[in-house]
């Protein structure tokens, strides 16, 4: 396959059903999910996600249509894959930016282009990876810009299962990673790749029955497929990083790709505290389980565009700057990424100033949702967080709070709300979500960091509150 054109051919049935879909107006059908046996199964198999790589275990993992059912999917083998939730998440929210909310019929057949666009990458993300980044780039840009603020994949999924139809209990993982693993692209390389030609161009090639040399691919890029990375996008920056510097900051070398390095050392660290021995062992892991021919520190950071000599701990502090919390040295030594205090829930606000332990924050949604109908005026509310956060966070969340449970009331002074009108949320980790949702809608920063940052947290608030359920 080797153009938008080829993809419309493959996915030609799905094209079709989603198109009768929106003409007939019809009602989107229920979901379902895998069953249990097959669930089991994938997590006794240690099986990953199949587009980030991580490993599914306990509730971190969902199944997905594949193509939405609210744009004319189905709820059909076919149509479904179990993936982490926030691979999962993350695909919603490319729906959801795209598109005005559901019934899509409403819009059709104003934004076919778009929606088929969408479809296709739908499809192609799970078939064929690299193809949706080539083909689709704004898509898949929007994509790796919700999941990991544009930063690529540290590791590959190696054990994981595809579509529901194409595997069976006792089957062994069989995703196929063939366009990745023959050509080590990365990608998020996508956003900046050099063979996306014009919708245009490949227009005029097939008519004319003409098939350039892939050498001599015209780099400019017009039209539909232009590529918009998420930094260009004019989104106002509102996220603030508190100031906890501990050590001299370390000059960043020229050459490094900073934002790939961050990813990779977050994902490496996680919600640890750890020395940096730990991080060289986690480093040669990943190395070994990702077959690098050379294994060690040295060439990890070599990959990032740091010198041999710079060490690790230096890349790091020069990276991450004030996001890392540093203390002693050697064996003692203590290496803990500083979560941010994430603002920007409401712009209007001064933001939301989320405790810095998502531990802390879990606790105290959880502690909301079993108590939410004991609350009967804003006093009560606020009491009720004041107790658990400081005076500024209490503010700023029942602020917020007030935005996501009384949608309808944002107009009033928020202290004379009658609480019980404010909406009931059944599970603490769906008012988790909600908070996510809105926070992401609103963050960005030019290098992604941030949204890395607000997604990690996120992560682990979601993590502490399935454990407790
Ligand atoms: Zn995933």
């Amino acid at each position: 396959m080797k153009d938008i054109f080829d993809a419309e051919k493959r996915y030609e049935n799905t094209l079709l059903e989603a198109k009768n879909f929106l003409n007939k107006k019809l009602k989107k059908p229920n979901g379902s999910s895998l069953n249990k046996e097959r669930i089991d199964y994938l997590l006794s198999k240690n099986a990953e996600c199949p587009i980030c790589g991580i490993e599914l275990e306990g509730a971190n993992h969902n199944t997905e249509h594949i193509v939405p059912l609210t744009i004319g999917g189905k709820n059909i083998l076919e149509n479904k894959i179990q993936m982490c939730v926030i691979c999962n998440y993350s695909r919603n929210q490319v729906m959801q930016a795209l598109f005005p909310r559901p019934p899509l019929h409403k819009y059709y057949p104003e934004k076919w282009i778009d929606m088929k666009q969408f479809i296709l990458w739908c499809e192609l993300s799970i078939d064929e990876k690299e193809l949706a980044a080539d083909l689709i780039p704004s898509i898949h840009a929007k994509f790796m810009g919700y999941r990991t603020g544009g930063a690529e994949f540290p590791i590959q999924a190696k054990n994981s299962f595809g579509r529901e139809s194409t595997w069976k209990v006792g089957d062994e993982p069989n995703y196929s990673f063939n366009q990745l693993l023959n050509n080590k692209k990365p990608i998020s390389t996508s956003t900046n790749s050099k063979t996306s030609r014009s919708l245009a161009l490949r227009f005029f090639d097939k008519i004319f029955g003409y098939e350039p040399n892939k050498e001599n691919i015209p780099t400019q890029r017009t039209s539909i497929d232009d590529v918009k990375p998420m930094a260009s996008t004019g989104m106002k920056r509102t996220t603030s990083i508190k100031q906890a510097i501990n050590y001299p900051l370390k000059k960043l070398p020229d050459g490094v790709n900073k934002e790939a390095f961050i990813h990779a050392i977050t994902e490496l660290i996680s919600y640890d505290e750890v020395s940096s021995n730990i991080i060289g062992n986690r480093i040669r892991k990943m190395q070994e389980d990702t077959g690098c021919d050379e294994v060690g520190t040295r060439p990890f950071l070599q990959n990032y565009g740091f010198s041999k000599s710079f060490g690790l701990v230096n890349a790091i502090k020069s990276c991450f700057g004030d996001q890392i919390l540093i203390e002693g040295d050697g064996s003692c030594q203590r290496i803990r990424i500083i979560f941010p205090i994430v603002s920007g829930l409401n712009t209007k606000g001064k933001g939301l100033a989320l405790p810095k332990d998502p531990e802390d924050f879990a606790k105290v949604l959880s502690q909301y949702c079993i108590n939410q109908n004991k609350f009967e005026l804003y006093s009560d509310v606020h009491d009720f967080f004041s107790e658990m956060m400081s005076k500024r966070k209490t503010n700023s969340t029942m602020t917020k709070l007030c935005l996501l449970l009384l949608p309808g009331n944002i107009e009033g002074p928020w202290r004379e709300i009658d609480w019980k009108t404010a909406i009931k949320i059944e599970k603490a980790s769906d008012l988790a979500m909600m908070i996510w949702e809105q926070s992401l809608e609103r963050e960005t920063d030019e290098e992604g960091n941030n949204i890395n940052f607000l997604n990690k947290y996120f992560e682990q608030v979601i993590k502490h509150l399935n454990e407790e359920e």
